[in-house]
């Protein structure tokens, strides 16, 4: 929850979360043990790859939700005809709100037991967390919620990390067999490296399992990314892409706008990230008098909020078939008012060159450096859907209205 709005923490705490297939990617570029596999697309690429791998396979859904096992979104195949037969019934299921567009096909394991292990931000006590069972397999919270101390809980100092000694830590209070004792603290030294060298803020392993003749392989994996970390990884630039996002947010990413989708009428348009959040706050009080009226969006435009940035932030916001009218919220800071101004002058030019007639209300409030210029540029243009209001709280409740009465 933010500013006592209903935004989920995924929306401001922006994160990535990998495909199954991904996640083992990373595993294995960092020494976690898993088994090869390939991605299909149809029953027909499952059936090359079974083929490929030969014997018993294991047919999953990739799909960014988990449970996908008792879904029937994860199944043994023991021959190609099988796997294709299998692909087929997976492709297209619906699995909590996630259709099947694509497959895992890899070679099963023989299963004696099934662990599980993850690390992850624990923000609540500002630390990492190790969390580790040798009652894996099976929904985690379930064991969390039943038996939690069958879940070990171990906190891990972000600047001393998982260094050997932690990891035989973990594996004694979460009471792994000796027999398996150093193959798993070596899984989980491997498994520290995925989450501090990409960047991630979870790495989960169900089942870790050991095989009969005694070898230790993560035969799923979830990895989540710190999307704030991205300028740090040019290679994670296509799981940001293959993210199933919302498409407005797919196409703000794509003109690298910082905007994310919300549930409103009221289109919002601010420079800056802490105006943005206020202006969210104000126009949800001020809304509430007309019914709840809510925002539609967060889009901060940035300081230097040029003419093309203001026309990418409003197509975008336009293209949201539920926003009702659009608030223009800005500070003049080093981009000064009337630059932002002529800046939507413009946007409006481009937007008609586009083919886009801009039939909204949008309510403007320019303040601080050089406003009165910026002020005196828009009443110029006298655009008739354009209105100005000199103060925030004032600006948010009009646009409520506007939004109330469409
Ligand atoms: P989830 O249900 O979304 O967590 O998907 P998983 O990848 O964890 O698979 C679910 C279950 O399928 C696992 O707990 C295993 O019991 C089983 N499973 C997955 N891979 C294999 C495999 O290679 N061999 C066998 N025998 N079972 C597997
Ligand atoms: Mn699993």
């Amino acid at each position: 929850m933010v500013g006592g709005l209903d935004v989920p923490e995924s929306k401001v705490r922006p994160r990535v979360d990998l495909f199954e297939y991904q996640a083992k990617e990373l595993f294995a570029k960092h020494g976690v043990p898993v088994t090869p596999g390939a991605v299909a697309l149809t029953a027909g690429e499952a059936r090359s790859a079974a083929e490929e791998y030969g014997g018993m396979v294991v047919v999953k859904a990739q799909v960014k939700t988990g449970g996908r096992g008792k879904a029937g979104g994860v199944k043994l195949a023991d021959s190609a005809d099988d796997a294709e037969a299998k692909a087929a019934d997976i492709l297209g299921l619906d699995i909590k709100g996630h259709v099947v567009r694509r497959l895992l096909i890899t070679p099963a394991a023989d299963i004696e037991t099934e662990y599980y292990v993850s690390f992850l931000l624990d923000r609540a006590n500002r630390t990492y967390l190790a969390m580790a069972s040798v009652e894996g397999g099976i929904d985690i919270e379930e064991v969390a919620r039943t038996k939690p101390e069958a879940l070990a809980k171990v906190p891990i100092d972000a600047l001393a990390g998982v260094d050997e000694a932690k990891a035989r830590a973990i594996v004694a209070e979460a009471k792994f067999p000796a027999d398996v004792a150093d193959q798993v603290a070596d899984v989980l030294q491997h498994l520290w490296r995925v989450l501090v060298d990409e960047d991630a803020t979870l790495v989960e392993v169900n089942p870790l399992v050991k095989t009969p003749d005694g070898q230790i392989l993560a035969l799923d994996g979830k990895v989540t990314l710190d999307e704030n970390a991205e300028f740090r990884h040019s290679d994670h630039a296509e799981y940001a892409v293959q993210d199933e996002a919302d498409p407005l947010e797919a196409a703000a990413k794509a003109k690298d706008l910082n905007y994310v989708k919300l549930d409103g009428s009221v289109g919002i348009i601010g420079n800056g990230a802490g105006l943005v959040m206020s202006t969210l706050d104000v126009v949800a009080y001020a809304g509430e008098e007309f019914g709840g009226v809510k925002p539609a969006n967060f889009l901060d435009i940035g300081g230097g909020a040029s003419a093309e940035v203001m026309a990418n932030g409003l197509e975008i916001i336009l293209s949201d078939p539920q926003v009702k009218a659009v608030f223009v919220n800005v500070f003049g800071g080093i981009t000064s008012c009337d630059a932002v101004a002529n800046g939507i002058v413009q946007a409006f030019t481009m937007l008609a060159e586009r083919g886009d007639v801009v039939d909204l209300p949008i309510v403007c409030r320019l303040d601080g450096n050089n406003a009165a210029e910026g002020r005196r540029i828009l009443d110029e243009a006298e655009h008739d859907v354009v209105e100005l209001v000199d103060t925030m709280d004032a600006a948010a409740r009009r646009v409520a209205e506007l939004a109330a009465a469409k």
